[in-house]
């Protein structure tokens, strides 16, 4: 089992969830962040700082492209750390996920 970054994270990137891993497991790049499955140790301390709930656990999205895309992705980008200012448009798309309900 893994947490896995759903889509509602590109063009979002508050980077809240990066300052609670215990694992330095999420890796990103200029769009989203994506979660290393090898490292994370489902410890769900980063879901409720996602404030669009973009971080479920792969148990509720079986079959979803985006477990093997955390995986793939989180192979070749650089570790995130550390949290960095909201890319241009954030809040503008939180607002409207949360409008839709998406989030
Ligand atoms: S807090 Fe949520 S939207 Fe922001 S970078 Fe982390 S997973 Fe993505
Ligand atoms: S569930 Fe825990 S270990 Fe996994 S990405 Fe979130 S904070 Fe890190």
């Amino acid at each position: 089992m893994t947490h896995v970054v759903t889509e509602n994270c590109a063009g979002c990137r508050f980077t809240d969830c990066v300052s609670v891993c215990p694992v330095n497991c999420f890796h990103g790049d200029g769009e989203r962040l994506y979660i290393d499955p090898v490292l994370c140790i489902d410890c769900g301390a980063c879901i409720p700082k996602c404030p669009v709930k973009a971080i479920v656990e792969d148990i509720d999205i079986l079959g979803s492209p985006m477990i093997e895309l955390n995986e793939e992705k989180s192979a070749i980008l650089p570790v995130i750390t550390a949290k960095q200012e909201p890319l241009p448009g954030a809040e503008a798309r939180r607002d409207a996920l949360l409008a839709e309900g998406a989030a």
